[in-house]
């Protein structure tokens, strides 16, 4: 049973005063997640934007834009879920984090994760999930599959940047967007799959992995030449 409401915002106010890294010293504001706190789906992105630092929201940006467009592809609305980052404070110059700017903030997102406890997370992009399937490998071939995490399911995807970019690279196809799409349409079975919660808590029944379709194993090394994940 996901917990209450004040005990993630606990945790986020606990979070707005963060100085584990370097990143504290150049942010406007800690940028926690967004959402509803009960969600059977949470989204885990890099880290903050300009646009997101000054709002204190995360993806209200572009990508947040093309995020909104394929959740609303799937029947979702951005508030039916939840969504974070695995750094809350944006990196200067929209540089990518770094490994010991991403351990520090583990805990606020192992705390975000436990409280609003989705039945599938979705990770957007090479960081989030190399930081949460604890691997080296890139997204292009992760990408496609659900893997066993914490009790529940994870997917990753590629990150809707990359697919912006993608798509102003001068290509016809944006195999990117394309793969993100197939992506989306395994989240929605998914979570079409997932059994109602239940009304005593107990855990949750995770599908064994091999009982998931694999949907695509289509590589998009295009991507990883530009450099994009
Ligand atoms: N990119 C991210 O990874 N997260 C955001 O919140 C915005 C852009």
């Amino acid at each position: 049973m996901a917990a209450e409401t004040s005990e993630l915002e606990q945790l986020a106010a606990r979070a707005a005063t963060c100085t584990r890294c370097r990143l504290h010293s150049g942010r406007t504001q800690v940028v926690f997640g967004d959402g509803n706190p009960r969600a059977d789906l949470m989204l885990v992105g890099e880290g903050p934007g300009f646009h997101e630092d000054r709002q204190g929201l995360p993806f209200v940006g572009p990508s947040g834009q093309l995020l909104n467009r394929l959740l609303t592809g799937i029947g979702l609305r951005r508030e039916d879920v939840y969504i974070t980052n695995v750094v809350r404070c944006r990196p200067p110059g929209n540089r990518d984090p770094q490994p010991d700017e991403i351990a520090a903030c583990r805990d606020w997102l192992d705390g975000t994760i436990r409280l609003v406890d989705p039945k599938v997370v979705v990770t957007l992009g090479n960081f989030a999930a190399r930081t949460l399937l604890e691997t080296t490998t890139g997204i292009t071939r992760l990408r496609g599959r659900t893997y066993p995490f914490q009790g529940r399911l994870l997917l990753p995807t590629f990150h809707p940047s990359a697919a912006l970019r993608a798509d102003t690279s001068g290509r016809t196809e944006n195999r990117t967007l394309n793969g993100m799409k197939e992506d989306f349409q395994l989240l929605a079975k998914l979570l079409e799959e997932q059994p109602a919660a239940p009304s005593t808590p107990e855990p949750p029944s995770v599908p064994e992995p091999a009982a998931v379709a694999k949907v695509t194993e289509t590589a998009d090394p295009e991507g990883e030449q530009l450099g994009l994940f």
